[in-house]
């Protein structure tokens, strides 16, 4: 099932979960149809993935990776690039709604073991910007690069070119500039960025988060998901968490690394996905307008995930099962 069909399929009245060996109860009324409850198929053991939202191929090939031992950096950027190919998501990648002026602009960003980070902000052209973000990282001294020189910098490493804005995503566009009204709208498309986080066997962690931003967003926005320990941090004696939904909420409360530091303090993933959601909702009155969601891991392959709304889902393959779990929510 596409990620833009979750909520007309408001088909599960109550869903129990386990995750991390916490059992929840969430009344997730908008998760996917497929999202499961069984507690059994849950554990802790490594390797490990998870990502944002129902995204069973990305994970299923991150895992791939990983069972054939490969690194937790080689499975997050084969993972993440599954869904930035994927044409029909328009959200990450190729296929990726546009700004306000028809632009398809990509953030990504990967972070490793040793604490490397390196991202890509307001890229054009180039479809694979997660794999961009880990040249970046790798081969140039610097973090982030932006706009036409992440471009120039993608080509010089040899990544081709092309046009991402497709039919379907020119046509959504041309709709919406009917009204050319922006607002952000809870668990629609504009809210798919993919974020996964992996453990290898060797225990090592390592994250990235691929997004094509906010659908007509102003032209030159950068949202949280490029950006270090918002919408993505990784501290590999802790674990590492990742966001998606509304990219400025992110940022404001820096919630990945405010998620990784709680769990230095001792919360489980679930816990600190849950404050870092409430440090949102406390101090935002008008949190009923807007998505936010996290997912996080601990060194011991523990997960958890929190979301404002309802219609929150991540997807995990740990245990040799590719699963997609609804998501516990404040908003009830
Ligand atoms: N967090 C992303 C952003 O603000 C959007 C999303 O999750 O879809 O750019």
């Amino acid at each position: 099932m596409k990620r833009r069909t979750f909520i007309q399929n408001a088909s599960l009245s109550s869903i129990g979960i386990v995750a991390g060996g916490t059992a929840l109860s969430c009344k997730n009324e908008n998760a996917p149809k497929d999202a499961v409850s069984d507690p059994l198929l849950i554990d802790n053991s490594l390797p490990l993935v998870v990502a944002t939202w129902n995204v069973k191929e990305s994970t299923a090939k991150a895992w791939e990776v990983l069972e054939k031992g490969g690194s937790a950096l080689d499975a997050i950027e084969q993972g993440c690039r599954v869904e930035e190919a994927n044409a029909e998501g328009q959200s990450v990648g190729i296929g990726g709604l546009p700004d306000r002026d028809g632009n398809v602009t990509l953030d990504a960003c990967i972070m490793n073991a040793e604490g490397d980070y390196g991202a890509v902000v307001y890229l054009q052209n180039i479809k694979h910007p997660i794999s961009v973000a880990r040249k970046v990282m790798e081969n140039t001294p610097h973090v982030i690069l932006a706009g036409k020189g992440a471009e120039q910098f993608a080509v010089s490493e040899g990544f081709v070119k092309e046009d991402l804005l497709t039919e379907a995503s020119k046509k959504a566009w041309e709709e919406w500039k009917k009204t050319s009204e922006y607002k952000p709208i809870i668990n629609i498309e504009n809210h798919d960025t993919i974020g996964m986080l992996a453990i290898d066997k060797n225990g090592d962690i390592s994250g990235g988060c691929t997004t094509s931003g906010l659908a007509y967003k102003m032209a030159g926005r950068v949202g949280d998901s490029p950006i270090i320990g918002s919408g993505l941090f990784i501290d590999n004696e802790i674990g590492g968490a990742t966001a998606t939904g509304l990219g400025e909420e992110v940022l404001k409360t820096v919630g990945s690394f405010l998620i990784v530091e709680l769990m230095r303090q001792g919360m489980t993933p679930q816990k600190a996905c849950e404050e870092a959601i409430g440090r949102i909702v406390r101090k935002k009155k008008d949190f009923k307008d807007f998505q936010v969601g996290y997912i996080a891991v601990n060194k011991k392959g523990e997960v958890g995930s929190y979301s404002i709304h309802d219609g929150f889902s991540k997807t995990q393959y740990q245990n040799g099962q590719n699963l997609t779990i609804a998501s516990d929510f404040y908003n009830k």
